[in-house]
């Protein structure tokens, strides 16, 4: 019998260490930093950055690229490690251009224990997805650290849906918010859609979310409190081995290479990026584990609701249309309203009738008309 061994087949944590140490020995455009222990303490958060060494990264636009929070979703993993071999091997089409002027740090495992497992959540069963702004796994709180040293102008949490659902698509999500950052990630979602789903002949679809909503989601998190602009990559449905995967597996690498590319084909847009995210703000130290340099970045917020529509009003406003709704039906009929008429009380000297305005309560009104007509 013949073995068909499917094109990419997932790759297991060690695996993946020794491929990236080989990819930094072999690029001097790879480097590779340990972010520190996952919540099991057996394995490691890795970074890599693929920067031009002849320029100084902090005067580039960078982007960070997470993968596979979920362990269960594993084809960024392998999407990171293609591009990268790409980029080594350079044949990467583009990839050298860009890099004079843009960096990529990729962490192509956050989740290393749920990928060993097999799982979504980490080994301590935590949701990393659901974690930003509250921190309470090692793994969300290593990244969120290196976040706050890269400074990035954009950063792409990449995800692929487990679930067979033909509902659930190829799709960028971006906030609906109104703030510069939002704006900004919606103009790249919209290039993004169209040219990577031209670029590989798949359909992407653009969704998008409600600020103040599920903010505990990487991507929301980095937008709504750290207005760093940022999207949601996740692929369609599908096997995790065989055409299925490879079709997932390619359409992440495609969607890593155009984001680097798309930096030199709208240098104004990826300004713009820049500019409206906290990278403008704060210089970026770029050093990673250090612990004076974690100490440096602005404490991350206690808990996460503070930027959200004030939700509290909109169920005073619902609590206040159902009470007058109430009221009003169990008002009086004598305090319905009524109408004015005019009733002439009598005249002046020279002949002029005098009138009066007079309020009949709409009751009265009734019993009138009930009365002349006869119908009591
Ligand atoms: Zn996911």
């Amino acid at each position: 019998m013949l073995l068909t061994l499917p094109a990419h087949a997932v790759t297991s944590y060690s695996t993946m260490v020794g491929r990236l140490a080989n990819l930094a020995d072999r690029s001097s455009l790879i480097k590779l930093y340990d972010l520190g222990k996952s919540s099991s303490g057996d394995r490691s958060v890795w970074l890599t950055s693929v920067s031009d060494p002849s320029v100084d990264p902090r005067k580039t636009v960078r982007i960070l690229i997470l993968c596979r929070q979920h362990g269960d979703e594993p084809a960024s993993t392998e999407a990171a490690l293609e591009f990268l071999d790409h980029v080594a091997n350079g044949t990467a089409a583009g990839a050298r251009d860009a890099l004079r002027h843009a960096s990529l740090y990729i962490v192509p495992m956050v989740n290393p224990d749920g990928a060993d497992l097999g799982t979504r959540e980490n080994a301590k069963k935590v949701d990393l997805n659901r974690d930003w702004g509250h921190f309470n796994a090692a793994e969300t709180s290593l990244v969120n650290k290196a976040c706050r040293s890269i400074r990035p102008a954009f950063v792409l949490d990449m995800h692929s849906w487990d679930q067979p659902d033909p509902f659930r698509s190829n799709c960028f999500e971006a906030s609906r918010d109104a703030g510069a950052a939002a704006s900004a990630e919606r103009d790249l979602q919209r290039r993004a859609v169209d040219e990577i789903s031209d670029g590989t002949g798949q359909a992407i679809s653009a969704t998008s979310y409600h600020s103040g909503i599920e903010d505990t989601l990487c991507h929301r998190y980095m937008t709504g409190w750290l207005e760093v602009p940022s999207l949601l990559f996740e692929t369609a449905a599908g096997p995790s081995s065989g055409p299925g995967f490879d079709r997932r597996v390619g359409l992440a690498r495609a969607t890593i290479l155009w984001l680097l590319r798309d930096t030199a084909a709208h240098p104004d847009a990826w300004k713009h990026l820049v500019k409206v995210s906290a990278c403008d703000r704060i210089a970026p130290s770029l050093t990673f584990g250090a612990a004076s340099t974690v100490a440096k970045a602005p404490a991350p917020p206690a808990a996460p609701h503070r930027r959200g529509f004030p939700v509290h009003i909109l169920w005073a406003i619902a609590a206040y249309v159902v009470v007058a709704i109430c009221v009003a039906r169990l008002r009086p009929v004598s305090r319905e309203p009524g109408y004015i008429r005019i009733e002439r009380v009598g005249e002046d000297e020279d002949g002029r009738p005098i009138s009066r305005a007079v309020y009949v309560p709409s009751g009265e009104y009734k019993r009138h008309v009930l009365t002349r007509t006869g119908k009591r």
